[in-house]
């Protein structure tokens, strides 16, 4: 099936500019072409799509959500390990139609991200392409879920010492992830005093790196705490979720490694929006603590040159899947360009997952993965927050700002 989009706009996320009066020629999932409007004339048999007063991207990439859950990692617990995996795909389909073409889901209980990330490429379900990780690796003394919560229950699995790493490492690349998370430093939701105590040594973290590396697997890092950032980023994380607190020495660290900051704003702006005795009141002081240095750590990472991936952390209070792109209008108040933002949600995306020859630009042999917006993101970043057009492997999905499956299907 042959299909030309045409363009009344065009991001070119290689060239880092906006072209204009393009069309884009697609057969069956991949891109054959992209050409100036002018003088074009359709090949027989193409379907038209007019998006000739659209501003036209590649379809966009979260590189940190939370499938498995939603609003807190809480309530899954109450639910069948098989009603989790059906949600799972639920909040798949909400994340596509708010424009994430791919998702790299970035933690989850049962490996579920693994399983939805086959069924939807079997065709069993549609969505997003899925990058995931299934169990993030959380050091025994991180109290981040209270301490009776172990095993199949923890939404991470708990493990120490180097060869015990080594050990799981190896079972979670058994299980087919795209890539590694460990939980090098505590976080906000948990109980304690200080949100970026570092809870890994430097040989853990290194023996967990070293095993994704054998494997070609990228290697994420959670890390508030400038100890911890530091700490991850020597023993080779490819990314570090959050960097809240990073100081001067780790933000240099990662500009000259190349080591992918994924920021997460929204996480922090949607717990700070909760009603004051929604949650703990312990809750609210970490997050001060992290609120008051995350800002300043990005706008040094952006002064420094270090690459930025877009991430949310979907699934934390305040913070559904779906309307996490209020992400790209943070992101430019902390200090980043509109373009910044929106390469990190493209091509940057694409190159952390490693799936540049697929993803991440509108270019030929690439899959057609396009969104569109009725208004110029130049203009107004939160033109983000209303998508007017998805296209996943040649498929259309919203049209007019209209689902054409809906989300239960
Ligand atoms: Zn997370």
């Amino acid at each position: 099936m042959k299909k030309a989009i045409k363009c009344g706009k065009l991001l070119d996320t290689l060239n880092k500019k906006v072209l204009t009066d393009q069309v884009i020629l697609i057969e069956d999932d991949r891109i054959t072409a992209v050409e100036s409007l002018r003088g074009f004339e359709a090949p027989e048999g193409c379907e038209i799509i007019d998006l000739s007063d659209k501003f036209v991207m590649p379809g966009l990439i979260d590189s940190h959500v939370h499938l498995a859950y939603d609003k807190s990692t809480a309530f899954f617990m109450r639910d069948a390990a098989g009603t989790v995996m059906v949600d799972t795909l639920m909040r798949a389909k909400k994340n596509m139609l708010a424009g994430f073409t791919m998702v790299r889901d970035c933690g989850c209980v049962h490996y579920v991200g693994v399983s939805a990330r086959d069924a939807i490429k079997k065709g069993l379900a549609w969505g997003p392409r899925i990058a995931a990780c299934g169990w993030p690796m959380m050091a025994t003394a991180d109290i981040g879920f209270a301490p009776h919560i172990t095993g199949q229950l923890s939404p991470n699995h708990i493990v120490d010492g180097v060869e015990n790493i080594r050990q799981f490492t190896r079972e979670v690349v058994r299980n087919h992830v795209d890539f590694v998370k460990m939980m090098v430093t505590a976080g906000v939701m948990s109980p304690g005093d200080e949100p970026g105590g570092q809870r890994y040594t430097e040989q853990e973290v290194r023996a967990a790196a070293e095993i994704a590396d054998l494997h070609g697997l990228p290697f994420s890092c959670h890390a508030h705490g400038a100890r911890g950032i530091k700490t991850a980023v020597r023993a080779g994380a490819t990314s570090i979720e959050h960097c809240t607190m990073a100081d001067e020495e780790g933000i240099h660290m990662m500009a000259e490694r190349g080591t992918y900051l994924v920021p997460t704003i929204v996480a922090t702006v949607g717990i700070a929006e909760q009603p004051k005795g929604s949650l703990p009141a312990n809750i609210f002081k970490k997050l001060d603590i992290c609120m008051a240095h995350h800002k300043g750590a990005v706008q040094l990472a952006v002064k420094e040159g270090v690459k930025f991936a877009f991430g949310t952390d979907a699934a934390t209070p305040g913070n559904t899947h779906g309307t996490q792109t209020r992400e790209f209008g943070l992101m430019v108040d902390y200090g980043l360009s509109t373009m910044d933002a929106l390469l990190s949600a493209t091509v940057n995306g694409a190159d952390l997952n490693r799936v540049s020859k697929d993803l991440g630009s509108i270019t030929p042999g690439k899959y057609a993965d396009v969104v569109a917006y009725s208004e110029d993101p130049f203009d107004d970043i939160s033109t983000m927050n209303r998508v007017n057009f998805v296209m996943k492997g040649g498929e259309v999905y919203k049209r007019d700002g209209e689902a054409l499956y809906p989300i239960t299907l």
